[in-house]
């Protein structure tokens, strides 16, 4: 039997992650190649982190990790309802999938009656998919559903001393949302933090979600997309947005121009440039980090 050392990330003993996308797109930096799939064995189950959007791939990583733990599958959690984590969840019908109640009913509009042109605009998105015959592939061939399992807030699953809290707290998305297992001293962050580009948020309350992590006894941050992180690089983080904020709140009242705001002299160094991976120019470098700037400025007043 194949380690499972060798094909995926070992994050504890009862931890997997993997990139949830074939092997041909990996280093291709576009997101849907980056987002992560993650399983957490519980004592007589297992539980599923997001699905990324590749049916083939989640259904091996899904078999590898029942042979590999000799137990069966009893929840996907959806961390929020964007396709780039939830797509392949055809995988995992049979088991209950629990997603936040607010992002669910952001997509059934979509779900129930996909718009004539999904296709082309899932097609056209060719920056963010590289593999956008397979999405559309699975919006033709009826297997995009809704999670069965939506929840308000917060939701709670496993048995006492395992739990994996599961709670709503928006950021990148209204329904962004996290994972907290005590026992593991892990947390899976969806996209409210990501490693291999720029973040990607915009409310202000993910301070807050930031710094109730770093209060935690936590050691390893799945993120939405990239790697794992330590507490440092969360630390990091909110450091760059609380700086970013006093920054933008001062600039605004020079009136700077929105077209001079991204490569202004006096806004922080985003600590992702010295991080590992880091692409000077990359588009989900570079243009993300301009555009989150710029929001970021237009709502300060
Ligand atoms: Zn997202
Ligand atoms: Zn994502």
């Amino acid at each position: 039997m194949t380690d499972m050392k060798d094909k995926y990330i070992q994050v504890t003993e009862n931890v997997f992650t993997t990139l949830a996308t074939r092997k041909e797109f990996r280093g291709d930096l576009r997101p849907a190649n980056t987002s992560l799939m993650t399983c957490i064995s519980l004592p007589g189950e297992l539980v599923f982190v997001d699905c990324g959007m590749n049916i083939a791939f989640a259904k091996e990583f899904r078999e590898d990790m029942e042979k590999h733990f000799a137990k069966k599958t009893s929840h996907l959690i959806l961390t929020h309802m964007h396709e780039d984590h939830f797509m392949a969840m055809e995988v995992f019908k049979d088991v209950k999938i629990v997603a936040p109640e607010i992002g669910v009913e952001i997509i059934k509009p979509d779900v129930l009656s996909p718009p004539e042109d999904i296709h082309i605009q899932l097609a056209k998105n060719a920056e963010e998919y590289s593999d956008s015959a397979e999405i559309v592939s699975t919006i033709n061939n009826g297997l995009w559903f809704l999670p069965n399992t939506p929840y308000a807030n917060e939701m709670t699953i496993g048995p006492e001393g395992h739990e994996l809290v599961i709670k709503v707290t928006g950021g990148h998305s209204k329904d962004s949302s996290y994972i907290y297992s005590a026992k593991e001293k892990l947390v899976c962050t969806g996209d409210n933090i990501v490693s291999s580009y720029a973040q990607y948020v915009f409310d202000p309350l993910v301070i807050d979600v930031y710094r109730h992590w770093e209060s935690l006894d936590v050691e390893h941050f799945i993120t939405g997309h990239g790697s794992i992180v330590d507490k440092k690089f969360i630390s990091n983080v909110r450091k760059y947005f609380e700086e970013l904020f006093s920054t933008l709140k001062q600039l605004k009242k020079q009136n700077i121009p929105l077209a001079e705001i991204a490569t202004h002299p006096d806004l922080p160094e985003y600590f992702g440039r010295k991080e590992k991976g880091w692409v000077e120019g990359g588009a989900m470098h570079t243009k993300w980090l301009e555009f989150v700037i710029k929001v970021w400025y237009e709502k300060f007043t």
